[in-house]
């Protein structure tokens, strides 16, 4: 394998969105996870791939064009060889021998699928690694870490899978009770691990998402069980997620001189997404980034009109997009603004006082340069998901097809039809199997792997909806405690 040239000898360090935490590394930054000022990390600067490493990319392994990709912001802290063993370890669980191969469904259009991996989510692409990194860093340092999380569905069942039987940490998953999918929370609840356990809280997801903020604000208890957490804020899970975009470009021919591929990116906390960006800031070509929402559309409207004011969440058939504040947008924020912390933090306290803020007409200009958003009602995903498999006999999970339908719009509003289009397929329809079927007819099967999940034992504890008895539950299980 050929090392990779970062421009600039230095490391790559970590600075908060809002200038008020410590710089830190790779290591550090992957076990802190959100900054302590309430603030995103990014990389100081933008590594850049030496222009004549991207050619040698086409028909390369996926875990070693990963190693490629990420060691620029790895480099300093873990060992190469180490890092490479970390990297193939996520990728050997996968059950398709390209990781993220490329589907074609339409005249240069195609979907990538991400969902190869032990949950079937996109989310494993990353996760995969992060258990991986976590577990090395842990032994490096002798420590152990207590991991909470709350999940309407598919972060948690592939945070479960990826920290399942490790050594150095518990990992303690809420749940809203009685609220998930049962493909979701047998996912999760079936997972027999002494390290897993999971909470299923009489509440909403809200209110579980309120109890992980209520455990990290107790400093003592954050200490004392050395908490920590696992979603779409941590770098170490956005990174990843940087690689499928340079493969897909590689399987294109875009490397060796074909048009760049413009990518449709189904979208919530805007981590997958920001991914793309993060490849693009790495010099990969690509022609445009395309923000999919639901009718949670928040997105739309900023990138429209920058009107970033939060409304009411709705329930729809793609749920992993019903969200309101997408977290990772600070980090797109932080770099159309200059890199100016100020202005972040004046942003974010407008959010909190007035639930929202406007950015000018100067900032949406400089969005608009990389970024379009459509935003794709629950009628338009069903009759997405109807045409495509009648037309090609391909079955669209629910947010995928947000992304296929919204894919669409682009190439019809910009008529460019010379540029690849390539939409992240980030479930495998079987997850969504009720609206699967409401528009096709067709029930997908679960792979064989998970044929049987509807007789695995479960096993979970029910909690109220309360923070006391919540951390009472943690400390009692978790194995940090004991020592
Ligand atoms: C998490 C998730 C998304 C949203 O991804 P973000 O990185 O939060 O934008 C989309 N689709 C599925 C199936 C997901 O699980």
């Amino acid at each position: 394998m050929t090392a990779s040239v970062a421009h600039g000898d230095e490391t790559v360090r970590y600075i908060s969105t809002r200038g008020e935490a410590p710089a830190l590394n790779f290591e550090d930054v992957l076990l802190e996870g959100l900054a302590r000022d309430g603030g995103l990390y990014v990389p100081d600067r933008w590594p850049t791939l030496d222009a004549t490493q991207w050619p040698t990319f086409r028909g390369r392994h996926y875990a070693d064009l990963a190693c490629e990709v990420m060691w620029p912001f790895v480099d300093g802290t873990i060992q190469r060889g180490d890092f490479e063993r970390i990297v193939c370890g996520a990728y050997s669980r996968f059950r398709h021998q390209s990781i993220a191969p490329l589907v074609q469904i339409g005249p240069n259009l195609w979907v990538m699928e991400l969902f190869h991996g032990p949950t079937l989510a996109f989310k494993d692409v990353a996760m995969q690694v992060l258990g991986g990194l976590f577990d090395h860093v842990l032994s490096k340092r002798d420590a152990r870490l207590t991991i909470v999380g709350a999940t309407s569905g598919d972060t948690g069942s592939a945070a479960i899978e990826a920290v399942r039987g490790r050594d150095r940490a518990d990992i303690f998953i809420l749940h809203p009770k009685g609220r998930t999918s049962e493909v979701q929370r047998r996912q999760m609840t079936t997972v027999d691990a002494a390290n897993v356990h999971n909470l299923a809280v009489g509440g909403t997801f809200d209110d579980c998402q309120d109890l992980v903020k209520g455990m990290f604000n107790d400093a003592s208890f954050r200490d004392r069980l050395n908490l920590s957490g696992v979603n779409s804020i941590n770098w170490a899970r956005v990174l990843p997620q940087a690689v499928y975009y340079v493969t897909a470009a590689a399987q294109l021919g875009t490397l060796n001189g074909g048009p760049a591929p413009r990518f449709c990116v189904p979208t919530g906390n805007f981590g997958d997404i920001y991914a793309g960006y993060i490849a693009a800031q790495m010099g990969l070509p690509v022609e445009r980034l395309i923000v999919a929402s639901n009718s949670n559309d928040i997105l739309t409207r900023v990138f429209a009109t920058g009107d970033h004011m939060l409304g009411q969440v709705h329930a729809t058939m793609s749920p992993s997009m019903d969200i309101q504040i997408s977290s990772n947008f600070e980090r797109l924020l932080f770099d159309v603004l200059d890199r100016d912390p100020r202005k972040v933090q004046h942003l974010m306290a407008q959010l909190k006082t007035d639930r929202g803020f406007q950015l000018d007409a100067g900032t949406v200009a400089k969005l608009g340069e990389r970024f379009s958003a459509h935003r794709v009602d629950e009628a338009e995903t069903l009759d997405t998901i109807r045409a495509v498999h009648r037309q090609t006999g391909y079955l669209l999970d629910p947010h995928t097809a947000v992304g296929v339908a919204a894919a669409q719009r682009e190439m019809q509003s910009t008529g460019n039809d010379a540029n690849p289009m390539v939409v992240l397929a980030t479930a495998h329809p079987a997850k969504f199997p009720d609206a699967v079927e409401e528009a096709s007819g067709v029930r997908p099967p679960l792979p064989d792997f998970l044929a049987d999940l509807y007789d695995r034992d479960e096993r979970m504890t029910d909690v109220p909806n309360d923070l006391t008895a919540v951390m009472q539950a943690v400390e009692a299980k978790a194995a940090i405690a004991a020592v």
